[in-house]
């Protein structure tokens, strides 16, 4: 199963631009694409009844605990109340009764608060071995049973009012990619709830050095919405062994709609655990910020023993033509959105999240593996709940799928998804070197060849007269048919941590000059269209010590030392400054693409590792009329021709201020126009 982990967790990227589609695909084509059938299990699957209720499993009506299991296949089916979520003999067996669309029913009077319950199936004349099912919203220790809990009781104070923040455009959404552990697990981060929800409940938290920590670190940073790694109930982490304090990023589900408990201060109460996410959720809410969860639906962390497996053997997943599982994931097995009752489970889950723990957005792993329908259904019936909720996905896939690729959910076909988003690969590979070659640089380490794909970076993937997308490295097509549809980053948990990324690639180089390379990096994420994405740490320069898998890396690979937002200061002030220009000024956040054609100007040049362009027009209603936009990648100063004027600088030479530079003496700095230096490796951000 190692295997499976370390797979997983390392394909996040894998295919990453590997599969350009020609250009016809993406626009106009339509989105019922005809599945193809992989051998006769598909014909049998969809021979299946499907069950369209949203009381699969447990529901609570009145002083009835109701249960009805999806197990068209199945001859019979046991349920099992237990007293304990592990060990111990079954209180109570009962046998379903076989009821209407494939599913089998049974209840209880009054309802066994404070009970377990497993299910167990009988196929072809064998028992399975029990299980909690796909849909147990509350679990006890390493969720193996299944638990009846009142949620009503599980709601912070003020939990009806709770609301996230309201968004207008996804392009106005600031990302921050957080680990529970890393974020506060390490001892000088001042937070007592150390690896848990409840470190994002502490306020006042302070390092050692009397730098700000937890959740008003991130009020501090200005970031808009935190992208939790997967939270759902995984299988790795022991969670009956919290003191062994194991690691991992936890995409390997296992109940997909109950939370982790070794993110709980006690994960034998299964209503704690359930408690403290709310509150966690409560908390960030409090501080004006969001809240986004991984999802990982395209793969299970095991095939024959997964609780799809245990409940409806087969359906759930997809198969090659030998019977075998298909695994697109890389990790074992991919999951088959394409099938009626895993689509409704796949959209349910999402609304459930939305609803029970007023989740604001949804990133889903290796979306490809998903099919296109799917995931409008997902971003249709998340409207309908709040219109504020955004999803972005992955657009690839870590191998070969049945799944036809003009029905994957990939970046190529994001024109054809309503309400979704992608990562640009583009961006990230061409500003900081191609991600799984450590020693690759990109544009902002001095690599020339890579300014056309920067440029499809900026424009975020649109069609854009002045972008030349034959010269693109990753993407051959404007793919994207408005900037909502693009996430930009350079560095995310998989892969170098960016700081790694430039130890590596920039051999020699001082600390300080891979720090003004981050600068310039995170400048172009930050003020390119599209929304703009960050890992956790990047602020305060964080490393991973060289570890590019670090999926089950103890913490001292993973933990965030906080001391690092001393030492290094300026850093954390650049990257606070940058979040706040991007967020005062909304031409950097225009919201189509003919706006971006229009309002967005490249200046010729011909100096290689240098990009020019203008915001013009007072673009999205901005304050400023023009801004220029000049990155230098290399390694000397550059020379570039600005039309005459008073510019005020905004960034210069690795300082950046929202509101504008200053001189020692308070006086607003001011270029004239005509020709100016760009220092090396820096932006110059200058406005009139
Ligand atoms: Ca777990």
């Amino acid at each position: 199963m190692m295997k499976n982990f370390m797979l997983d967790l390392c394909v996040g990227s894998l295919m990453a631009g590997s599969a350009v589609l020609p250009q016809f695909m993406a626009a106009g084509t339509p989105s019922d694409v005809a599945i193809a059938s992989a051998g006769n299990a598909d014909a049998k699957y969809l021979a299946y009844p499907v069950y369209e209720g949203e009381d699969l499993e447990l529901s609570i009506v009145g002083n009835d605990a109701r249960f009805r299991l999806w197990s068209p296949e199945a001859r019979a089916v046991k349920l099992r109340i237990y007293g304990q979520g592990r060990y111990g003999e079954p209180l109570q067996t009962i046998d379903m009764q076989k009821a209407e669309n494939g599913t089998w029913t049974a209840s209880l009077t009054p309802v066994p608060y404070g009970k377990f319950y497993t299910f167990q199936v009988n196929v072809d004349g064998k028992w399975l071995d029990e299980t909690p099912g796909i849909w147990a919203k509350a679990v006890g220790v390493n969720g193996h049973r299944a638990a009846i809990i009142d949620f009503a009781s599980t709601n912070p104070e003020g939990w009806a009012q709770d609301k996230g923040p309201q968004v207008k455009a996804i392009n106005d959404v600031v990302l921050y990619e957080m680990h529970h552990r890393d974020f506060s697990v390490h001892p000088n981060s001042g937070i007592a709830n150390k690896g848990k929800f409840l470190a994002m409940t502490e306020n006042g938290t302070v390092t050692p050095l009397g730098d700000k920590t937890g959740i008003d670190h991130l009020k501090e940073l200005g970031v808009t919405h935190v992208h939790i790694l997967p939270s759902y109930d995984y299988n790795s982490v022991d969670e009956a062994n919290l003191p062994a304090n194991q690691y991992n990023w936890g995409y390997d589900p296992y109940n997909y709609n109950s939370p982790e408990g070794s993110y709980s201060t006690n994960p034998s109460d299964p209503a704690t655990r359930v408690r403290e996410m709310k509150q966690m959720v409560k908390a960030l809410h409090d501080a004006g910020i969001g809240v986004v969860m991984d999802v990982v639906y395209n793969h299970t962390a095991d095939n024959d023993k997964s609780n799809f497996s245990l409940t409806a053997p087969g359906y759930f997943y997809r198969h090659n033509q030998d019977g075998s599982y298909s695994d697109a994931s890389g990790c074992g097995n991919e999951t088959a959105s394409e099938r009626q009752q895993m689509r409704d489970f796949i959209v349910n889950s999402v609304k459930y999240w939305a609803k029970e723990y007023h989740i604001d957005g949804f990133r889903f792993d290796l979306m490809a593996i998903h099919d296109t329908e799917t995931m409008n259904q997902v971003a249709a019936a998340l409207r309908e709940i709040n219109p504020s909720i955004f999803v972005y996905g992955e657009g690839w896939t870590a191998g070969n799928s049945p799944l036809p690729a003009e029905a994957r959910a990939l970046k190529e076909n994001v024109a054809r998804m309503n309400g979704i988003a992608v990562f640009s690969d583009d961006i990230r590979d061409a500003v900081k070197g191609h991600y799984s070659d450590a020693a690759d640089r990109g544009f902002a380490t001095g690599k020339p060849g890579l300014e056309e794909t920067v440029k499809i970076g900026i424009v975020a993937s649109t069609a854009h007269p002045q972008v030349d997308y034959s010269k693109g490295n990753n993407s051959k097509f404007p793919y994207a048919s408005s900037p909502s549809q693009i996430i930009n980053y350079v560095s995310c948990h998989d892969d170098l941590t960016l700081t790694d990324k430039l130890a590596k690639s920039m051999p020699g180089s001082s600390e300080a000059d891979r720090q003004r390379v981050a600068r310039l990096a995170q400048t172009i994420v930050f003020t390119s269209q599209g929304t703009p994405f960050m890992f956790a740490g990047e602020e305060v320069f964080r490393n991973k010590k060289g570890v590019h898998n670090s999926f089950k890396s103890p913490d001292s690979i993973n933990a965030i030392d906080w001391n690092l937002k001393h030492l290094n200061k300026d850093q954390f002030n650049y990257y606070k400054e940058l979040i706040a220009l991007r967020k005062a000024h909304p031409a950097f956040r225009m919201t189509s693409a003919e706006d971006i054609a229009r309002n967005l100007k490249f200046d010729k040049v011909t100096t290689p590792n240098l990009i020019s362009y203008s915001l013009l027009n007072n673009a999205n209603g901005d304050e400023w009329k023009e801004i220029k936009m000049v990155f230098n990648g290399a390694d000397e100063a550059a020379t570039v021709k600005l039309p005459k004027g008073q510019w005020r600088v905004i960034a210069q030479d690795g300082n950046i201020c929202h509101t504008g530079l200053t001189a020692p003496d308070g006086t607003q700095l001011t270029l004239p126009g005509g020709t100016t230096e760009v220092a090396p490796r820096s932006a110059l951000i200058l406005a009139r």
